[in-house]
């Protein structure tokens, strides 16, 4: 058993911590979610230190690495916050990892090597109105016409969209009650007619517009769709999983970084002669974010070696999910409270976590559902834990 990272992993870590320290400062942030600005030059730093590549082999144009690099990079993008890392994955993970679960040969040649070069862009279209824990409900109709198809529906909460060339749509070609084998996977080209896309104001993860997707006889290609039609939940499920996964990584740094701000002004804060910090009633909130935050890390990259092995993963991304987005709420609670009143600031980092983290343990899959999948891998018959 070895919990050590190998001399690439740690330089990878490094390399991002360090380049996102420079480049990801809080006046940068501030000032762009202000604005609800798309960072495009923070995309186009993630293509050049060669991150939308990570997990994609390198004849595709990828960076080698598996889901453990993924989640080395998630991590330290987690430190950074929601903006951040909402610039990342549409493509690095939604893209790629929707692409090498289903696409033949051809269209990943044809897409994956400018995903990782940064010439394209893509945003995940799940989600819909009527559709979202019940991912398998979804009603967006895809119809066979002459060479491609039409696809008619709406589509919500797609995070990227707007800056987005392709989108990662998944629409119905079978019957509703075909539920899962009903479904196919379309890159839809996002200037394409009959796409409108609109912006829905949100909380946080500003920088990264998550929107409304409205289809009107849209025409797809046939060679647009991602594997054989039908089956594209086989692609999406290799994707979700990544996304939990990345998710639980996500968060395990956004609890790393609270605490670390907890401790640095809990230190330098003092009432009563001392420290905060050195008040037990602090020192333990410490210690426990200290713990927990460890937790977070092993049971997230467990995961992700799972993957890596060929190991059946499920059940280990949504305990990792579960767990990693539930801790980075109560995290960024507690570094809140020690904060006291400046952390309600807006010159403090910390408010910025407060209003990102509760996002997590909606998205990408509830909290709930992650349970529902883990008790139905415990042989419990539960509903809405199949997949
Ligand atoms: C900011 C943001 C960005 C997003 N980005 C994307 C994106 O890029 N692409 C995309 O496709 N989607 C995206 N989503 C959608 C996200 O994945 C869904 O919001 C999520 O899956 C939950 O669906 P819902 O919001 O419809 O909640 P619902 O499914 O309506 O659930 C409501 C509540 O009921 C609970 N619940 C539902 N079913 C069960 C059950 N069987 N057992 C127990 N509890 C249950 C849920 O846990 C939740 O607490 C995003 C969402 C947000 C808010």
């Amino acid at each position: 058993m070895d919990f050590a990272l190998t001399d690439e992993q740690e330089l990878l870590r490094r390399t991002v911590r360090s380049a996102l320290e420079s480049f990801c400062t809080k006046e940068w942030l501030d000032d762009l979610e202000s604005r609800e600005e798309y960072p495009a030059d923070l995309f186009a730093l993630f293509a050049e230190l060669g991150l939308l590549g990570l997990g994609v082999p390198e004849e595709l144009g990828g960076s080698g690495g598996g889901m453990v690099e993924l989640a080395i990079v998630c991590e330290e993008l987690g430190r950074f916050g929601g903006s951040v890392n909402m610039t990342y994955m549409p493509t690095a993970v939604f893209g790629n990892q929707t692409l090498l679960g289903g696409a033949d040969p051809a269209m990943q040649a044809r897409f994956i090597p400018r995903l990782c070069a940064g010439e394209l862009r893509t945003a995940f279209a799940l989600t819909e109105p009527e559709a979202g824990s019940d991912a398998a409900a979804i009603r967006t109709r895809a119809v066979p016409d002459g060479d491609g198809y039409v696809l008619n529906g709406s589509k919500i909460w797609s995070s990227g969209a707007l800056a987005a060339d392709y989108l990662v749509l998944s629409a119905r070609t079978g019957t509703l009650d075909e539920r899962h084998t009903g479904i196919s996977v379309f890159m839809v080209d996002a200037n394409s007619p009959g796409v409108e896309i609109r912006h829905i104001p949100k909380l946080g993860h500003l920088a990264v517009r998550s929107c409304e997707i409205h289809l009107t006889d849209c025409v797809v290609p046939a060679d647009q769709v991602i594997g054989e039609v039908g089956r594209g939940w086989k692609a999406l499920v290799r994707a979700l999983d990544a996304e939990r996964i990345c998710v639980a990584a996500i968060c395990t740094g956004l609890s790393q970084k609270c605490t670390d701000l907890a401790l640095d002004y809990g230190i330098g804060r003092q009432q009563f002669g001392q420290p905060v910090a050195a008040f037990q009633a602090i020192s333990h909130m410490l210690a426990e974010m200290e713990t927990e935050t460890a937790a977070s890390r092993w049971l997230t990259r467990f995961a992700a070696w799972s993957v890596d092995q060929g190991l059946p993963v499920t059940k280990e991304a949504s305990m990792a999910k579960a767990y990693a987005t539930e801790l980075a709420t109560r995290t960024a609670t507690r570094a809140m409270q020690v904060h006291g009143g400046y952390g309600y600031s807006k010159e403090f980092e910390i408010e910025r976590f407060y209003r990102e983290a509760k996002l997590y343990e909606v998205a990408g899959g509830s909290t709930q559902i992650q349970r529902n999948l883990i008790a139905a891998r415990m042989g419990i018959p539960v509903t809405g834990g199949q997949r």
